[in-house]
């Protein structure tokens, strides 16, 4: 910007040595005054060529933060939709406690591990309901004592 300043102040300096020489009726003084100008006028069409360039990457810039923005909006509206729950004795798993009108996402739970890093994996009860298993890792499986109730608090 301040190049751009500089340039409109030179054109402006430009013109008036400009009109001085007209008045002066010296042929030589207008003429080394226009070359002047034009130079100013060059500079200035740069500058602001330059001032466009930094527009459009800043543009570009603005869109990328407003995407990540967005993104991470969607994150934080996402977990908020869980609350950290101790499944069973030390085992934790992030639980759907949504209390909002989506009455189509049945009763689930995330593998804490999985989701701190994350990664959206749903536990899954086995058939005896004694495990939760994770999908992404055989490790990050809950083993729920046979005969202790869940905690589904
Ligand atoms: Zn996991």
């Amino acid at each position: 910007m301040i190049e751009l300043n500089s340039a409109i102040e030179g054109i402006t300096a430009a013109f008036n040595i400009l009109k001085a020489a007209i008045r002066a009726h010296d042929e030589k003084k207008v003429t080394d005054a226009m070359a002047a100008m034009h130079d100013r006028i060059s500079e200035l069409s740069i500058s602001r060529l330059e001032v466009a360039e930094k527009n459009v990457s800043l543009h570009g810039r603005l869109a990328e933060l407003e995407r990540e923005v967005a993104e991470f909006k969607g994150k934080t509206q996402e977990r908020e939709r869980y609350t950290l729950s101790e499944i069973a004795k030390g085992k934790f798993a992030y639980k759907f406690t949504q209390q909002t009108t989506d009455h189509a996402t049945p009763h689930h739970y995330l593998c804490q591990l999985c989701w701190d890093g994350d990664i959206k994996s749903v536990l899954q009860l086995s058939e005896d309901g004694t495990f939760f298993s994770c999908r992404c890792r055989k490790e990050h499986g809950i083993r729920i004592a046979p005969g202790v109730p869940l905690r589904l608090a």
